[in-house]
């Protein structure tokens, strides 16, 4: 039976945006997002994290630093009792990189392939899973894979109208995400 997930941006919304954050010194949970996250395990979400990481593109960082953050991310959570089931990213761009990595692919937010290989891969129900953003693109993802409910992190990002009257709602970090969540 498909299962409805929680997709997660991740900069901006587990940690503080704080610009290309490539290593554990600089990366920051924010405050409450962990708790979310256990809430959310709890009540029976798939949790997904899908991250756009054109840095790796840009060589601001490497796909192995990357990959070292994310288990070191990961481990963090496990510790905490959040098993994350999925984590997906793109380390394309489509102006920047050498051959690997610059192309116009299929899964840089706000394309939806990260959703579409998480629903494939962990039989997610699209329709009824949740999208988490701090940015135009996530909503935009979020929807044009099909997932219907959306809900904006107010941040450091402007984000147009337009998208803002098609979210759910829109708070100031997860745990707030989380609490709507519950109650929708
Ligand atoms: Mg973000
Ligand atoms: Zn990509």
């Amino acid at each position: 039976m498909k299962q409805a997930a929680i997709f997660l941006d991740r900069d901006g919304v587990i940690n503080h945006d704080r610009g290309y954050v490539s290593q554990v010194d600089d990366f920051e949970f924010i405050d409450g997002a962990i708790e979310a996250m256990q809430q959310l395990k709890k009540a029976g979400w798939l949790l997904v994290v899908v991250t756009n990481q054109a840095g790796i593109a840009r060589g601001y960082f490497t796909e192995e630093q990357f990959l070292s953050l994310t288990e070191w991310m990961d481990w963090s959570l496990a510790d905490r009792g959040v098993d994350l089931d999925g984590i997906y990213y793109c380390p394309h761009h489509s102006e920047y990189g050498d051959d690997n990595y610059r192309q116009d692919c299929q899964c840089r937010k706000p394309k939806p392939g990260m959703f579409l290989d998480a629903a494939k891969e962990l039989n997610i129900d699209l329709a009824n899973s949740w999208m988490v953003g701090d940015k135009e693109s996530d909503m935009l993802a979020a929807s044009n894979a099909g997932v219907m409910n959306r809900i904006l992190v107010n941040g450091q990002y402007s984000v147009s109208e337009k998208t803002k009257a098609q979210v759910n709602t829109r708070v100031s970090s997860l745990k707030d995400a989380a609490a709507y969540i519950q109650k929708n």
